[in-house]
C-alpha cells in the first residue's frame, strides 16, 4: 500500500481517493487468495492470524465490564434456577416425610372399633326415640285457654292509645308512660303567660291546672284526673325544663273542625298552609319491607296560599302534580303491586 501523502481539494478528488484504495483492497485480496490455493503453508498461517485476531476481539469484549453477555446470563440465571429447585424439592421430601409421621402419630392412638361401636349405639338410641314419637303421634293439642289469655292480654296492651299530655304524642305501651298527679309541681313549666293570647278554650277541667293557665292535652288525662306523660317529657319537667316538643312551647293546634277530621293526606296537602318541596327516596327493592327511604337534596318549607280555597269547592286535580311527583328509574316499568307498596 502507498503510504506518500495525498492532498484532497474537492469532493471529487476524495471519491477518486476511496476508489482508488478500494481497487488496491481488492487487488490485494486477489494476491493473498491466490497464494493461499496455491501455497498450502502461507494458506495455513494465514488462518492461524485470523483465528489469533478473532480470539483476541473476543477477549476485549468479554472484558469489557459493560458488555453483557446473554449467554453468561442465561447460564448463570440457569444454574440459579436448578439449585433453588433442587432446594425445594429437598424441602418437600423432609415435609412430606413430617406430614406422614404425624398422621400415623394421631390416628394410631384411636381405636376405630370402638369409636364405631359408639357411633352405631348413639344411632340406635335415635331411632328408638323416633319410634316411640311415632306411636304417639298425633300429640295432644296444648291448652288453648292461656293461650287466648295471652293473646287477649296483648291485643288490649296494644288496642289502647295512650296520649302525653305535655307534647301530644301517641304510643300503646303503658312501660313507656308516667303517671303524675294533676298537682305534680314541674307542670308550671306548661304555663301560657298572660300576654300570649290563644284562639281557643284550652281548659282541661282540672282546676287546678286551669286556674294556672297550664296547657295540656285533654286526651292526656286519666279517669281519675292523673296526667300522662312520656319518658321524654318526664325527663325534661323532672329536671325543671320545658319539653321542646311539648304543646305549650308554642306546639299548640287546638281542636280540629269537624269537617277537617277525616281527611285523606292528598286532601291536607292541599290545604296545608306550608308546602313542603324535597325529594324522597325510596333506598332498595319495593317489594322488601326493610328498605327505607331517605332525603335526597335540600328540603324547602314554601308558605303556601290557600285563602283562595275560601271560594273553591274543590282545587283542580290538574293542580296535584305541582304538588306531588312520584319518580321511577331503573330499567323496568313498575308493576301495580310496587306502585302501591
Ligand atoms: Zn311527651
Amino acid at each position: 500500500m502507498s503510504t506518500s501523502v495525498r492532498i484532497i481539494h474537492t469532493q471529487a478528488d476524495a471519491q477518486a481517493e476511496l476508489e482508488r484504495q478500494r481497487a488496491v483492497k481488492r487487488a490485494s485480496y486477489a494476491r493473498r487468495k491466490e497464494r493461499m490455493m496455491n501455497d498450502a503453508e502461507y494458506r495455513e498461517q494465514e488462518l492461524q492470524r485470523w483465528k489469533i485476531q478473532r480470539d483476541q476481539k473476543r477477549k476485549t469484549i468479554e472484558d469489557d465490564p459493560l458488555h453483557i453477555n446473554a449467554r453468561n446470563d442465561a447460564d448463570r440465571m440457569t444454574k440459579v434456577r436448578r439449585m433453588a429447585r433442587e432446594t425445594q424439592n429437598t424441602l418437600d421430601a423432609q415435609e412430606r416425610e413430617n406430614m406422614i409421621e404425624k398422621v400415623h402419630q394421631r390416628y394410631s392412638s384411636y381405636n376405630f372399633s370402638d369409636l364405631m361401636s359408639f357411633r352405631i349405639s348413639e344411632l340406635d338410641a335415635q331411632f328408638a326415640d323416633l319410634q316411640v314419637k311415632e306411636q304417639q303421634w298425633p300429640l295432644p293439642a296444648p291448652d288453648i285457654t292461656p293461650m287466648y289469655k295471652k293473646y287477649l292480654t296483648h291485643t288490649y296492651k296494644l288496642g289502647q292509645n295512650i296520649i302525653c299530655a305535655c307534647c301530644g304524642c301517641i304510643s300503646h305501651d303503658i312501660m313507656e308512660f308516667e303517671v303524675v298527679p294533676q298537682s305534680y309541681g314541674p307542670l308550671r313549666h306548661l304555663r301560657i303567660p298572660e300576654d300570649i293570647n290563644i284562639p281557643f278554650d284550652f281548659s282541661c277541667g282540672i282546676d287546678l291546672l286551669d286556674q294556672n293557665h297550664i296547657l295540656i292535652d285533654k286526651l292526656g288525662i286519666t279517669q281519675d284526673k292523673c296526667i300522662y306523660l312520656c319518658r321524654v317529657c318526664h325527663n325534661q319537667l323532672s329536671k325543671d325544663h320545658q319539653p321542646s316538643e311539648a304543646l305549650a312551647n308554642f306546639h299548640w293546634v287546638g281542636p280540629i273542625p269537624e269537617e277537617l277530621r277525616d281527611l285523606t293526606w292528598i286532601e291536607e296537602l292541599l290545604i296545608a298552609q306550608v308546602h313542603v318541596c324535597g325529594s324522597i327516596v325510596r333506598l332498595g327493592q319495593c317489594n322488601n319491607a326493610s328498605s327505607f327511604f331517605g332525603i335526597k337534596g335540600h328540603v324547602i318549607f314554601l308558605p303556601q296560599d290557600s285563602t283562595h280555597l275560601i271560594d273553591l269547592l274543590l282545587m283542580s286535580l290538574a293542580c296535584l302534580s305541582d304538588m306531588v311527583k312520584v319518580v321511577w328509574t331503573g330499567k323496568s316499568k313498575p308493576n301495580r303491586s310496587r306502585l302501591r307498596s
